[in-house]
């Protein structure tokens, strides 16, 4: 059974080759050592890797990590680390994709030298210099809102999958160096091969994204929370769970605004969108009472 106090939290991904019809075997042994240790969360295998983030008590966490590293016989994986006092997941969830981060780019997959690789010193120093050059959000909006890098240009993006557009109609000058980054790294990975195939070669990422940045240098350039995909909605400076953002029940994206629950009295944020038509309820289940009936009775 699952009852941690403190949830430790742990992302990883690794892009390695995995054979096709090695993959559900994987997703079968994931999943039980999943259940049998007491870890929640979401893997994904694809022909292309590994990417995941997981939760559960510290020695479980531990154990996972271990089990990660001999499962894919890379003891170089690295695992970028928070707490939570919540459990950010219910359950445990292994699946298989076509790729481990959406790009609909099966065709790009990553070398595995990494001369492009900012550790969150190099690219502290890189921010801190004035040199010429543009830092850009792999993000989407929904994430950005949330917080960025200090000058760091938002391409507006909703879906990762636009990336190749943007870059399509984004004028980058030459000779200028290009400064990527994600929440963990993950995406630029794919997002600076695309870049590439376009002609940009000066182009550099932060290695572990943002939660691995945050974790060397909460006070330093980085700006507002990270966005993570799991029920703490974002972390702040110090990786501890957002109590300034949560999830609209109205569209499923970032808010910002709190109101209590008209029928069950629970605390929870609606989007500046959905607020004037959404009504005074935390869920669809409330808000079917609410149409219903109205507000509770006092
Ligand atoms: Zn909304
Ligand atoms: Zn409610």
């Amino acid at each position: 059974m699952v009852a941690a106090s403190v949830w430790y939290v742990t992302c990883f991904y690794r892009f390695i080759h995995i054979e096709a019809d090695k993959l559900s075997t994987l997703q079968a042994e994931m999943h039980e050592f999943m259940t049998k240790n007491g870890v929640l969360g979401l893997v994904l295998f694809a022909e292309e890797g590994i990417n995941g983030t997981v939760a559960g008590d510290q020695p479980a966490i531990e154990k996972f990590k271990q089990y990660v590293w001999s499962l894919m016989n890379a003891t170089d994986i690295t695992f970028k680390d928070s707490t939570s006092e919540k459990p950010p997941f219910h359950r445990v969830r292994v699946q298989l994709r076509a790729e481990i981060v959406g790009l609909k780019r099966r065709d790009l997959v990553p070398e595995t030298t990494q001369d492009h690789h900012l550790t969150p010193k190099q690219w502290h120093d890189a921010m801190a210099s004035s040199e010429p050059k543009l830092v850009i959000d792999t993000r989407n909006k929904y994430e950005t809102m949330v917080g960025k890098f200090k000058g760091a240009i938002d391409p507006e993006i909703q879906n990762f999958s636009q990336w190749g557009e943007y870059l399509e109609k984004t004028e980058i000058p030459e000779g200028v160096p290009v400064y990527i980054y994600c929440t963990g790294g993950i995406r630029c990975e794919k997002a600076i091969l695309e870049m590439r195939t376009r002609g940009h070669e000066n182009v550099y990422q932060l290695r572990d994204g943002i939660l691995g940045y945050l974790a060397e240098y909460p006070e330093g350039y980085y700006e507002g929370e990270c966005f993570v995909f799991d029920e703490r909605v974002a972390v702040d400076h110090n990786l501890k769970p957002s109590t300034r953002f949560g999830i609209c029940p109205g569209c499923g994206l970032t808010a910002e605004t709190k109101n209590v629950c008209d029928r069950c009295d629970a605390e929870y944020f609606v989007c500046a969108t959905c607020d004037p038509t959404w009504g005074p309820v935390c869920s669809k289940a409330c808000r079917d009472l609410w149409q219903r009936h109205g507000p509770k009775k006092a």
